[in-house]
């Protein structure tokens, strides 16, 4: 099938839903060359969207973005050929200036048959964020009759496939369809995870706390998208172990004047516990949702770094540090970045004699030191600010809410807080940028998590969007207020 750029408009339409190409080994450099040469945001993005699959190379791509792309300098040529999903192979050429008509950007509402706030708010975030990620679930493929894994399998596939094209049918209009919001999340998408987890079921009648939605679908998202582990062969069993046990040793000797030693342990300490976490975890969702951090202890007593323990995470659970007391009546304003400072900055008890924090190497108090450093980081990272506090009292549990102002942090740098980078300059395990960019706000409204509303904010081409289930407007001031007050679960990309 040829085409010309001329046509694109209808190769748009002909061409919704299908929005996955796939590039083999040899095009996949030239794509990368085409979009370098596009000096063009979306394009530069969808670059990095690339992800490999055996020998192929699967990118997810809106169709507005390929017109986007197609916009270039008079007399240029590129020519490019690559397949969709069902095979048909196509090039594109451009031999002169060509200036798409762009469809209107839009977000598209999602309709509220009740009780689904929770669900809708968490769903236009991703969707607008982390299209990638979307576009890679859309491609699993159903279980094949040898995979014995059964019902659950095609469970999970179902789930996987249910919210992908949820979450791609909000981000693209699809002609008659425009403008109307999407029905039905709860039949499509809500009801399937019920079957996969029965407990649900009564939390979705009731309302259900959108981060922990989020941690399930999340869950069970990656669950789809498992991979049979690689078996390693006995040779390299064997070295892990000896590498273990010599940094564990390291690290037994390392004093904490001496950074290098301590961090090279924990290096190779941290790298064998991700392979080991992330074993089944297919490479793409690994590195788009999953990073990881160390939680180190010192202790000033013993001279040494007493414990390391890795940790993975698909999200990052935030404490809000205590506000200021506010001087004539002015509203204290907290950073996300104090709220990442309290998370990481963990304890240093040699200057609190209240502190309870032991070492677990000489069992004294009030001499230690614990620091949370970042190893990995994802290229899509999710941060849930704890506002809520649930104690149990006697008419069962009470959930008091922060109230704090919270500026939610347009460009995040999490630099500071990568392992080795403070200290002696390494960028750690951390390949590539630091820096993220605010994609979506999960605002909820409301003194309970599990009542009240969640809406979302969403930015569209650089436009802010307020979501509230099918009902779509521009960001005002007042609503950038009441996101800052309320403000609960925040989607930041990484910059490419
Ligand atoms: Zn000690």
């Amino acid at each position: 099938m040829q085409a010309s750029v001329s046509n694109a408009q209808e190769l748009w339409q002909s061409w919704w839903p299908p929005i996955f190409f796939s590039f083999d080994e040899a095009s996949v450099p030239l794509f990368q060359g085409f979009m370098g040469s596009h000096n063009q945001s979306a394009s530069v993005q969808q670059g990095s969207a690339i992800i490999g699959i055996n020998e192929q190379a699967v990118v997810g791509i809106d169709p507005y973005q390929i017109l986007e792309m197609l916009a270039g300098p008079e007399n240029s040529t590129i020519s490019i050929e690559f397949s969709c999903r069902t095979g048909a192979s196509i090039e594109l050429k451009r031999e002169k200036s060509y200036r798409p008509v762009l469809p209107a950007a839009t977000v598209r509402g999602l309709e509220n048959p009740g009780n689904c706030c929770f669900l809708n708010a968490p769903l236009q975030c991703i969707a607008h964020t982390f299209p990638d990620m979307v576009h890679f679930v859309a491609g699993t493929r159903p279980p094949t009759a040898s995979n014995n894994s059964g019902n659950t399998a095609w469970q999970l596939y179902k789930i996987a496939s249910a919210f992908s094209q949820l979450a791609m049918g909000i981000t693209v209009e699809s002609g008659a369809n425009k403008a109307q919001p999407i029905v039905a999340v709860r039949d499509s998408l809500s009801v399937q995870i019920e079957e996969v987890l029965p407990d649900e079921k009564r939390r979705h009648q009731e309302q259900e706390d959108s981060h922990h939605l989020l941690v399930r679908l999340l869950d069970l998202v990656d669950s789809a998208m498992m991979t049979n582990p690689v078996s390693l062969p006995p040779a390299e069993v064997e070295r892990r172990k000896t590498d273990e046990q010599q940094a564990t040793i390291a690290l037994r000797k390392a004093e904490m004047s001496v950074f290098q030693s301590y961090e090279d342990a924990v290096q190779i300490l941290c790298s064998l516990q991700w392979d080991r976490d992330m074993k089944c975890r297919h490479e793409a969702m690994q590195q788009q949702m999953w990073g990881q951090y160390v939680k180190g202890i010192g202790c000033y007593k013993c001279r040494r770094w007493v414990e390391v323990r890795p940790e993975v995470y698909n999200m990052l659970e935030l404490p809000i540090p205590a506000q200021a007391s506010p001087r004539s009546g002015a509203v204290p304003r907290i950073r996300v970045m104090q709220c990442l400072d309290l998370f990481f900055d963990q304890e240093n008890s040699r200057n609190n004699k209240d502190s309870s924090l032991k070492c677990p190497g000489c069992n004294k108090s009030g001499e230690v030191l614990q620091k949370y450093s970042l190893i990995r980081i994802p290229s899509n990272l999710i941060i849930v600010l704890k506002r809520y506090t649930f104690e149990s009292a006697s008419n069962g549990i009470k959930i008091s809410k922060n109230q704090a102002v919270i500026e939610p942090a347009e460009v995040l740098d999490l630099r500071e807080h990568i392992f080795g980078s403070g200290n002696n300059g390494h960028s750690g395990g951390v390949g590539g940028g630091t820096m993220y960019e605010l994609g979506s706000i999960c605002v909820h409204i409301g003194s309970s998590p599990r009542s009240g509303h969640y809406i979302a904010l969403v930015k569209l081409r650089n436009v802010w969007w307020r979501v509230s289930d099918d009902k779509v407007r521009e960001c005002n001031d007042n609503d950038w207020q009441e996101a800052q007050r309320n403000c609960y679960i925040l989607f930041y990309k990484k910059r490419t």
